[in-house]
């Protein structure tokens, strides 16, 4: 039994937990009805330097790497993998700005001149 209050949709945190276990059993505890909610993670270099008390290379990893989908380095390291049913623009801020940047490469394509 644990705290489970249903309404939360938003999980912010102000630094890095010390682990990516813990990053994702404290990011579960929003969307429990199945409403879309978003995790939002604030670092910076100082919260990632590996003499920080307590934190972990997972999360350090995690954190340094902006150039794979979020959803994904979560999962991966518990042998789960992200569903196809999740779209690109639903997905993670990595997986949105790529989508965003395809559809403007496209739109420039599709321009006449
Ligand atoms: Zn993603």
């Amino acid at each position: 039994m644990g705290f489970d209050p249903p309404c939360v949709t938003r999980i912010i945190h102000a630094k890095p937990p010390a682990s990516i276990a813990q990053y994702l059993q404290e990011i579960g505890r929003a969307g429990r009805r199945g409403q879309q909610s978003h995790a939002i993670l604030y670092y910076n270099k100082r919260d990632l330097a590996a003499n920080t008390p307590g934190i972990q290379q997972d999360i350090i990893k995690y954190c340094s790497d902006d150039t794979r989908c979020l959803r994904e380095k979560l999962l991966e390291p518990f042998g789960f993998q992200k569903s196809d049913q999740i779209a690109n623009d639903k997905c993670c801020s990595i997986c949105k700005s790529k989508s965003a940047a395809s559809h403007s490469l496209s739109a420039m394509e599709n321009v006449e001149i």
